[in-house]
């Protein structure tokens, strides 16, 4: 049993319904096996549980595990291509490179480089983009079940309008998926995604069967892309003539709950805005990546307003990194920047959308995303170099809202001092 004596600042309360930073400069989480049994005071923590071993980590500040609800698996080497839109991207940077995957000492150095990267980031949960190979998808979950990673992911399948190397069939896909299922989702802390990577790639026979999947696997998730740039929602329209709009694709499928998370949605129309909130489906926002492809400006209070979930995303490899600050201070840029008018964010929404509702989205939250009693311990440590911009900045802060901002400004992987998942350090 340990107890964690720390500064902590975490979002319990949603921040765009009336909630608000909590903040404590000097509290105690008591961790029995991972889980946190008690928040109080260092007196009544100590008094309670004498022979727990105290852990002093007053000099940063505590916040719960970043959980990042988008990110590819195979794109870690195609980070940092700049000045393409999203198809002439995925064509020359990004699937050129997921083609390597195929050779599985290729994906188990690439699946070792991204746990690094993200974890490094002080990400404890996940919704992972897998690859279009089996076989790398499998080194992946070994390797997260290594590491203790809070991990989501699955085959990504396509029939259509890919490299042939990256292509399925409704039959393959459905049986090696299945394979998958049966040897990892629930092991560890790892959980199966359904995985068609697009609607462009993805025809209704296809999709439909990772429909069939869910049903036959409660519990699953699934997860895939949405209305992200306008030439890939004309592609969409044509390859599935018989959906409403894009969102409808997966909506037909048998795709849409509140296990589901789709990426990007930058270009919704108001009834696919309806339908999300309606089933539960949570849209994951990618700032650096919209605005590395200049994929346009994140209708955040539409969703808001409709009753979406929303959470953040890297999108690593479009996005430019694992840092689930630079995607927040991203985010804040961008709403300021809409022409169409964007939604005021605070560092306590930064917060929220990095963490709680990232669990919720990824529906964990009866497990992390805060820090409260009956939590698991899912927590980084900020502790910047004494002396640096961030240090300087949080010292001199009015408050600690302003702390946090500067953080969410200033914070990089460089900064995170630890990282627990379920109790266990990590980093
Ligand atoms: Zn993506």
């Amino acid at each position: 049993m340990y107890i964690y004596r720390a500064r902590v600042f975490d979002t319990p309360t949603n921040p765009f319904t009336g909630g608000q930073l909590r903040s404590e400069t000097d509290i105690a989480l008591v961790v029995d096996d991972g889980k946190i049994i008690a928040r109080t005071d260092i007196g009544t923590a100590t008094t309670a549980h004498p022979d727990a071993e105290v852990i002093d980590l007053r000099d940063g500040i505590l916040i719960p595990g970043l959980i990042d609800t988008h990110v590819h698996y195979p794109q870690i080497r195609a980070i940092g291509h700049l000045g393409k839109p999203l198809l002439e991207w995925l064509n020359e940077c990004a699937l050129p490179e997921e083609e390597k995957l195929v050779d599985d000492a290729y994906a188990r150095n690439v699946a070792d480089e991204f746990l690094t990267g993200l974890i490094g980031s002080g990400t404890t949960s996940a919704m992972v983009f897998g690859a279009h190979f089996a076989s790398a998808v499998d080194i992946l979950f070994a390797r997260a079940a290594e590491l203790g990673l809070r991990m989501t992911t699955g085959l990504v399948t396509s029939d259509r309008n890919l490299p042939e190397p990256l292509l399925t069939t409704v039959d393959r896909s459905l049986s090696e998926s299945q394979q998958l299922i049966d040897r990892w989702h629930g092991q560890s802390r790892l959980r199966y995604a359904v995985t068609p990577r697009f609607s462009l790639s993805a025809g209704p026979e296809l999709l439909a069967a990772g429909g069939q999947l869910v049903r036959d696997n409660p519990g699953i998730s699934v997860t895939s892309h949405l209305n992200e740039n306008h030439d890939e929602i004309a592609g969409v329209a044509q390859v599935h003539p018989q959906a409403q709009d894009y969102l409808d694709t997966y909506d037909k499928a048998g795709l849409l709950d509140r296990n589901t998370i789709l990426a990007h949605n930058v270009h919704p129309n108001d009834r696919e805005l309806a339908r999300m909130a309606e089933t539960g489906a949570a849209a994951a926002h990618c700032p650096t990546s919209n605005s590395a492809l200049a994929s346009g400006f994140f209708p955040l209070r539409r969703h808001i307003e409709a009753g979406v979930k929303v959470a953040l995303g890297t999108d690593v490899g479009a996005g430019n990194g694992f840092s689930m600050f630079k995607e927040g201070v991203q985010a804040y840029f961008m709403q300021q920047l809409d022409p169409n008018g964007g939604q005021p964010l605070t560092s306590a929404h930064l917060l929220h959308l990095a963490t709680k509702a990232g669990a919720q989205a990824l529906d964990l939250d009866d497990k992390v995303g805060d820090l409260s009693e009956g939590k698991r311990f899912d927590a980084v440590l900020v502790r910047p170099t004494t002396g640096q911009p961030l240090d300087v900045g949080i010292t001199n802060a009015a408050d600690d809202e302003d702390a946090l901002a500067k953080l969410f400004a200033m914070g990089t992987p460089a900064d995170i001092a630890g990282v627990w998942i379920d109790g266990q350090p990590v980093k």
